[in-house]
């Protein structure tokens, strides 16, 4: 098969992606997307907009999780991921990935899914509580199928999405041993060569594996805790947000925490790393360093990082830019339905339900 833009290549394949409940924020960038855009050349990318998904928590609000399926894109893009070279996945237009939820859901136990810690945590935290839609929990499994349909070696994510991820490997590995015959002592890394249909996808975590969010930081940054950075915020409101992180230290005399999260934000987007060690020193000695100062010179390093983002974006604000979004949707779409069809024709195979090809044009 020749390389072209409807065609895979054959480099090993990464699959990761976004839910549309909001904007990108920190916590995104170096929790995977950083690590998407440094991997485009190495790997063939499919990144995943999980619109499905969305609405789960948003199911009354149609409208607003379509234009932030076209404001991720946009963040995506202003990032640096080059359609071009990756692949943009939008979850309803690629059916195999209904289709394969459905059979893992018989793979994975109820128990798999609602013992899940992530999903757990998430009912808590978003205050689902015991009225959430039966598709919530379901779209542990869905994940598993948006994964799997591209049969990746790896999935760059955030700390919160490893238990997903482990959930993704055991049905794998369920469905391989079951209906491909794969011996159940084979080791992860070789069970396509045992005849598998799916690899062992593993998690890539990135350099920072859960950014607080703004605040007291109890909670991870989040799209709907309303205590994210958005990568498409102001200089001025990147400004305002740090403001807010509290850390409970009274004057710039008194010895600090420079492990606090005032200092985890310090770490993860002050690169000088001979000016962090000063900051550090003189925080921990309470050498005249206030916490207004360091959150200066935080915002300005978060601003340095986003300001080509901004620049980028602003391409796609323009009059037409959402169109532009909806092209390279579409583009996406055809070049991802090759492999997700590809996927589900050989699990179809694999589980005896060979009755013919499908063509999806
Ligand atoms: P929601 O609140 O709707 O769940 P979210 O902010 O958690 O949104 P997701 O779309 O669920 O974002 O996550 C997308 C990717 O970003 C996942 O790989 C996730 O692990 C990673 N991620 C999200 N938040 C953080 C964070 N605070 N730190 C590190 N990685 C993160
Ligand atoms: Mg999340």
């Amino acid at each position: 098969m020749t390389s072209g833009p409807n065609t895979p290549t054959s480099k090993p394949r990464i699959l990761t992606g976004d839910t549309p409940t909001g904007r990108l924020h920190l916590g995104h960038w170096v929790g995977s997307v950083e690590r998407r855009v440094a991997l485009q050349d190495k790997y063939d990318c499919y990144f995943l907009l999980a619109n499905m998904h969305a609405f789960t928590t948003r199911f009354d609000k149609p409208a607003d999780i379509r234009q932030d399926t076209i404001e991720i894109v946009k963040d995506w893009l202003a990032a640096g991921i080059d359609p071009k070279k990756s692949t943009i996945v939008l979850q309803t237009e690629v059916p195999a990935i209904a289709e394969l939820t459905w059979f893992f859901a018989m793979l994975l136990s109820f128990n798999d899914v609602m013992g899940n810690p992530t999903l757990i945590h998430e009912l808590e935290t978003k205050g689902l509580g015991d009225s959430h839609s039966f598709g919530f929990p379901m779209y542990t499994v869905g994940q598993c199928a948006d994964i799997l349909a591209f049969r990746p070696v790896y999935v760059p994510v955030g700390e919160d999405q490893a238990p997903h991820i482990e959930m993704c490997r055991k049905a794998a590995r369920k469905f391989d041993q079951l209906y491909c015959n794969v011996p159940n002592r084979t080791e992860d890394k070789d069970y396509v060569q045992a005849g598998g249909v799916f690899p062992i996808p593993e998690a890539l975590i990135g350099r920072v594996g859960r950014l607080p969010g703004v605040g007291d930081g109890k909670q991870k940054m989040s799209k709907s805790l309303n205590n994210a950075i958005f990568l498409s915020d102001t200089a001025k409101d990147v400004q305002k947000k740090i403001n807010k992180i509290t850390t409970g230290r009274q004057t710039p005399t008194e010895p600090g925490d420079p492990t606090n999260i005032l200092f985890q934000f310090v770490d993860a987007f002050i690169t000088n790393e001979a000016r962090v060690a000063e900051l550090k020193d003189r925080y921990a000695r309470g050498d005249n360093l206030g916490d207004g100062h360091v959150k200066q010179e935080l915002a300005e390093a978060i601003n340095t990082l986003l300001e080509p983002m901004r620049a980028r974006r602003a391409e796609y604000e323009k009059p037409g830019g959402d169109d532009v979004i909806i092209d390279i949707i579409k583009d996406g779409v055809k070049r991802a339905n090759v492999v997700a069809e590809e996927t589900l024709y050989l699990a179809k195979t694999a589980m005896k339900l060979d009755f013919g090809k499908r063509l999806l044009s």
